[in-house]
């Protein structure tokens, strides 16, 4: 199943509670705007080549649209579509005054020297610039795009518009970006993990965890677990898995991984199968490295009762109703990896105000907005006898179609989408 279907599935789930026409579903799923360039970039040996660049613009209802930017070989148009709406769906589950978009580069960076990722960047923007913006559409790091590739985008656009360190976010620091950013996707994780928990009656320290991925979402989230007194027993990256039943170093594990490259040789436990590392005996598991790996050929394997989607489309559908069956608790991606697009709001909030805030400040603001959305998706989930993720659905489509209907999006029928609470 594509990308694309996998949300569309998702979508329509919710949408049946709320008793939608096939007309308006229509009108929420299908991107508002579709753009794609042509970018001609000299190499450093002087060879002029072209790259497709596109950007795909979901939804801008509640506000500015917001999404990632990312460079890779394969960039596929399908998914990309997917991640735009999914953009839509998280920033009205967390309530942040924001659409959703996504678009990216069909390059490979690692190929690319850094002069080279330069001119592509800001040749991207000349072609762009007019449809991004802090009240239209700001882009953030995505897969191949990091801190630099933003400075590089806020300085080409301010060529035209003036200083606007608000067209992106995900900023280096000394020109806007935001104290705990890097942290944020790992650390909303935690707070959502304690929400749910709390609920179950169930400390952290009585459960023990499995994460996939070791990069930014999977080395915070494994951190901040760590530190909060869980039990990570395994992990897995791109060089292999490592399980320890005692439990993982998680500081001595990211020094680890940051003199070597990966997790693999790590002192402090046995190296094991990554194939098997998602079907381990668990309590929680994470997935937080790629879309659709929990899917219907390992689904029925899964021992943890808690699966908490730190990466994006981490679960098939096939897998999720199984899960569901099976009563399985999934804390839902929209909900679960929101943390990032939250602490990206602070930057985009902190550059208009021109005013800095605490690390402890954004910390606290950020928990403050994953309880609260925590406590709305349970109380639709409980209201509509529903799953977390259908819930966060329920919420994420009626404050987007809400927020249409009052614009004066002129159907009557927008203003009934209103779930009972
Ligand atoms: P990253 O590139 O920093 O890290 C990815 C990690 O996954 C790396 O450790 C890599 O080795 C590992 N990995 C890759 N293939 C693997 C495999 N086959 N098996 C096990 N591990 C594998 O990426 P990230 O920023 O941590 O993002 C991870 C996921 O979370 C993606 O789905 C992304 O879309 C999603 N996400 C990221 C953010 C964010 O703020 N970074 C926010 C929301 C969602």
């Amino acid at each position: 199943m594509h990308a694309s279907e996998a949300t569309a599935y998702y979508f329509k789930r919710a949408s049946k509670h709320l008793g939608m026409s096939e007309r308006l579903e229509k009108i929420l799923i299908m991107p508002k705007r579709e753009v794609k360039v042509e970018i001609h970039v000299e190499l450093d040996n002087g060879e002029l080549v072209s790259f497709t660049g596109f950007r795909v613009q979901h939804d801008n209802s509640r506000g500015p649209m917001k999404g990632g930017l990312r460079y890779h070989p394969e960039v596929d148009p399908d998914e990309v579509n997917s991640l735009a709406s999914l953009m839509t769906w998280k920033t009205a589950v967390v309530n942040v005054p924001y659409g959703g978009a996504k678009g990216g580069i069909s390059c490979n960076p690692s190929a690319l020297s850094h002069s080279e990722l330069q001119r592509l960047t800001r040749a991207f923007v000349d072609e762009i610039h007019d449809v991004i913006g802090p009240t239209l559409d700001v882009p953030a790091p995505d897969m191949g795009t990091n801190a630099q590739t933003m400075a590089w985008i806020v300085d080409q656009y301010s060529k035209y518009h003036g200083w606007t360190p608000a067209v992106v976010t995900g900023k280096p620091v000394e020109i806007g970006g935001s104290k705990g950013r890097d942290a944020a996707t790992g650390r909303g994780i935690l707070f959502a993990i304690q929400a749910y928990m709390q609920d179950e009656g169930k400390a952290l320290s009585d459960l023990t965890f499995v994460i996939q991925g070791f990069g930014n979402v999977g080395s915070w989230a494994a951190l901040l677990i760590h530190q909060a007194g869980g039990k990570v027993i395994a992990i897995s990256d791109l060089t292999g898995a490592i399980h320890n039943p005692k439990g993982l170093d998680i500081e001595a594990l990211q020094r680890h991984a940051k003199e070597t490259g990966g997790i693999v040789g790590f002192a402090g436990a046995e190296s094991m199968d990554a194939a098997k590392l998602l079907t381990l005996e668990c309590d929680v598991l994470v997935p937080a490295a790629l879309g659709n790996v929990l899917t219907k050929e390992n689904a029925a394997d899964v021992k943890a009762k808690y699966i908490v989607e730190g990466a994006n489309g981490p679960t098939s559908p096939e897998a999720d109703e199984l899960f569901i069956k099976q009563g399985k608790h999934v804390i839902p991606d929209i909900f679960a990896n929101a943390g990032g697009v939250v602490v990206s709001y602070f930057e985009w909030v902190q550059n208009i105000q021109q005013f800095r805030w605490s690390e402890e400040r954004v910390n606290a603001e950020l928990r403050t907005i994953m309880m609260e959305a925590y406590q709305d998706i349970k109380a639709l989930a409980k209201s509509n006898k529903c799953d977390m993720r259908t819930g966060a659905f329920l919420l994420a489509i009626s404050r987007v179609a809400q927020a249409a209907a009052v614009r004066g999006l002129e159907n009557d029928s927008f203003c009934m989408i209103k779930p009972t609470a």
